[in-house]
């Protein structure tokens, strides 16, 4: 016992892509990619068959389309996404409460207490994996090992459908072939650095003079020679939800129109609170994005004496910071339109804080056609002013 920990990574295999071919069979085994389908559209989540055409998640989706022609190209489908998500979510915290959740789909389960009545981390990973197959149909990718770090390389090493356990005594046969682009903070700036001095593997980083070093990594010398020991102390932060929720559009073309964006920025705090009501929280600031034609990005945000979880009390907020961007920039055509609210709490005595009850009795309706019919279903009035359905991506 003592404090060895014990971690397990858990990443669901192409998730949504994974979900879509679950709930239509006829995918399954087919090129499948979900997205936006409009001009702009990129691609949220490609399953493994189209991979293989070189089609990965964030490329532009006309591009995909070339690439792979008879791939299947599905709209995203978040709250279904959400939906497996809590139910993948329920089977971690039933190995353990120490449940930190990185995206819908990927978590760090710390099982340290639970080995002694779960058995070993083997045994509560292959538990927790046969056990998302059960009960979503779906497939999970594991990495064990005494840390987060190698716990998270050692899914990836497996993926698809991988079950990969670094014990300690393996920790150095597992890293040290693996490129040095595989340590966690070694990015693009660095790595041409770092490959310059000649070390391409973590066995050349493990064993290079910590003062040549010194010249790319600066302070962080330390830090990176630890990683490419397996030496990681953090801890399994437990979350009971995302720090921040946020929505943003690509538009087909572009809009500079203020009534449209107005109305696709309703429709997005609608979709930021909806979320933010299910996970019972309420948010303390409010952001704006918006990206005009030239591809430059403003973010605006405010913070709110209150924290709220109305959509009506978002979307003035939210209106106020687009209102004034727009008069700053006449008549500039806007790409990208997102918003976000962050500082998440639990409601206090007072609750979501509406302003009034109609707000509330609102949202609790639209929550609920939402929930039973889907996303598109329903939406406050403003947001239909709009000529045409936004793109996700
Ligand atoms: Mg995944």
């Amino acid at each position: 016992m003592g404090c060895e920990r014990a971690i397990i990574h858990v990443d669901m295999d192409a998730f949504y892509a994974s979900v879509e071919q679950h709930d239509h069979p006829q995918y399954k085994n087919r090129p499948v990619m979900v997205g936006g389908t409009g001009g702009r559209g990129v691609v949220a989540a490609a399953s493994y068959e189209v991979r293989k055409y070189g089609v990965y998640s964030a490329m532009p989706m006309t591009r995909a389309r070339k690439l792979c022609p008879e791939a299947v190209v599905l709209p995203v489908r978040m709250s279904r996404y959400r939906e497996v998500s809590a139910e993948v979510f329920r089977i971690f915290r039933e190995a353990t409460p120490d449940v930190e959740g990185l995206s819908l789909d990927e978590a760090f389960l710390d099982v340290s207490a639970s080995l002694a009545l779960l058995g070993s981390i083997e045994t509560i990973g292959a538990n927790v994996r046969a056990e998302i197959l059960r009960r979503t149909g779906l497939h999970a990718s594991v990495g064990m090992a005494h840390n987060k770090y190698l716990a998270k390389l050692a899914s990836d090493a497996g993926k698809p459908r991988g079950f990969v356990h670094v014990p300690r005594d393996g920790v150095r046969s597992f890293l040290d072939p693996m490129p040095v682009s595989r340590i966690w903070g070694i990015g693009k700036q660095t790595l041409p650095k770092i490959q310059k001095l000649g070390i391409l593997t973590i066995a050349q980083l493990r064993k290079a003079d910590p003062a040549v070093l010194s010249q790319v990594f600066g302070k962080r010398t330390g830090h990176f020679l630890a990683l490419a020991r397996g030496d990681d102390e953090r801890e399994v932060v437990a979350s009971r939800a995302d720090k921040s929720l946020s929505r943003e559009v690509t538009f087909d073309q572009d809009i500079s129109e203020p009534r449209e964006l107005l109305a696709e920025l309703q429709r997005q705090v609608e979709s930021v609170t909806g979320r933010l009501r299910s996970q019972g929280y309420v948010a303390r600031t409010i952001q704006v994005k918006i990206r005009d034609w030239r591809f430059r990005t403003a973010t605006r945000s405010r913070s709110l004496v209150a924290p709220t979880a109305s959509t009506e009390v978002v979307y003035k907020q939210a209106r106020v910071l687009l209102q004034k961007w727009l008069q700053e920039h006449l008549n500039t055509p806007v790409r990208l339109l997102g918003v976000g609210v962050s500082g998440l709490e639990e409601p206090d005595e007072r609750g979501i804080n509406y302003d009034t009850t109609a707000q509330k009795v609102l949202d609790k309706t639209l929550d609920e056609i939402k929930r039973r019919y889907g996303d598109n279903k329903a939406t406050h009035a403003l947001a239909l002013r709009r000529n045409k359905i936004p793109r996700e991506d």
